[in-house]
This record gives structure tokens, sequence and C-alpha cells, in this order.
């Protein structure tokens, strides 16, 4: 993993304003604002997606928009109950690109991945997690330091160097692309993946 810069972040809120003022990629200089995580500090799961979306880059919050109505019901079928996760994003800007009106998500590049990255060890430090859960490639990417292909990896845990073990799935947009036919069996797969953590919720 990339050397971390010398700064001393001990609070979400220090966090928060510290990805604010962040320049270290383009992407900050497009986004209405930063988005960290949210949730339960020392949370059994910590769920790691890709970036705010269109509606969590206006609002400030993640996981606010359709995919994260989608993870919601998708935890809640799994038996994770959302107040006692913390969630976040890889990337902690929002990288769009304007078609007329409309802001079109961009996935990041890698070197973005990586400049953003000591920002969510940062917030991993913070949180204290039990466990994480990488939703996508790019999360899955940021929270192990390697490329690691999701539809090779997914409903399996690999672990990181700092020994917590990472849960590998899809991002939940990856679904609301799927064709409506096919989305109940994919719906159905994302929440056998999240299965595979309940057990860190049960006492
Ligand atoms: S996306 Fe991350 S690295 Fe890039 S400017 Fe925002 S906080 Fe900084």
């Amino acid at each position: 993993m990339p050397e971390r810069p010398d700064h001393r972040i001990t609070s979400l809120a220090a966090l928060r304003a510290a990805t604010m003022a962040c320049r270290e990629c383009p992407i900050g200089e497009i986004a209405t604002q930063s988005v960290i995580g949210e949730g339960r500090l020392q949370a059994p799961l910590m769920l790691v997606g890709e970036q705010p979306g269109d509606q969590e880059d206006l609002q400030g919050h993640p996981f606010v928009g359709p995919a994260g109505k989608l993870l919601a019901r998708a935890l809640q079928a799994a038996g994770i109950p959302r107040e006692q996760t913390f969630v976040s994003n890889a990337v902690k800007h929002f990288k769009f690109e304007l078609r007329g009106k409309r802001r079109i998500h961009k996935s990041p590049a890698v070197r973005e991945i990586a400049a953003c990255q000591h920002w969510l060890e940062d917030e991993i430090a913070l949180v204290r997690p039990g466990a994480l859960v990488a939703l996508g490639a790019t999360a899955a990417r940021s929270l192990l330091g390697r490329a690691t292909p999701v539809n090779a990896n997914r409903g399996q845990w690999l672990p990181r160097p700092d020994g917590l073990q990472v849960l590998v799935t899809l991002h939940p947009s990856a679904l609301l692309r799927v064709d409506p036919e096919d989305r109940e069996a994919a719906f159905e797969a994302f929440v056998h993946d999240l299965r595979q953590a309940q057990r860190l919720f049960r006492s």
C-alpha cells in the first residue's frame, strides 16, 4: 500500500474537513463536496463502495441514491442490520461528465483510487470495524491494494495485511443495470454474497 502523507486524522469530523480541502487528484475540483462514511463506530461490518453518486454528492451523505436504497434492501434480506454497519466509499469525491445538464457517473482511474486510499485507511482506523465488504472492483482494489476481479472472487473472504478480512461482492449499482428479467436472480445472488457476513451479527 502507498505511503501515507504526514497528517493526523483523529475524528470523522477531521476526516470530513481534510477531504473537503483535498485536491490530491482532479476529482476534488469538480465535485460539490467530499462525502465520507457514516454509521456505527466499531461496527461489526464496514461496507465500502466506489465513490459518491449524483445524489450523494448533492446531499453529502453516502448511499442515499438508488444504489443505496437497493443496498439497504439487500442488507435487510441478508439479515444484516444496516444501523449496526458503517458505509463508505473508496473515493471521497464524485467523478462525472456532463451530458447536457445530466451528470453521468465516471469510474475513478487507478491513480485516483490510489490517491484517495490513505483517506479510506484513516477512516478504517477510526471506525475499527470487525470486517470489511468490498462493493465492486474499485473498493476491492483500494482495500486489498491490488486488482481483484469481482466475478472470480465474489462471496469470498480475502485477508488484508493488517488481518482484516474483506468480503468481495458487486457494487449494488451493477444490479440497476441488469436486464429486468434477470434482476431478481442477480439480487438474490448479491444477498447470498452478503449473507457470508451475517454471522458477525449473531450475539
Ligand atoms: S477524490 Fe480523494 S484524493 Fe481525490 S481530491 Fe477527493 S479526497 Fe482527494
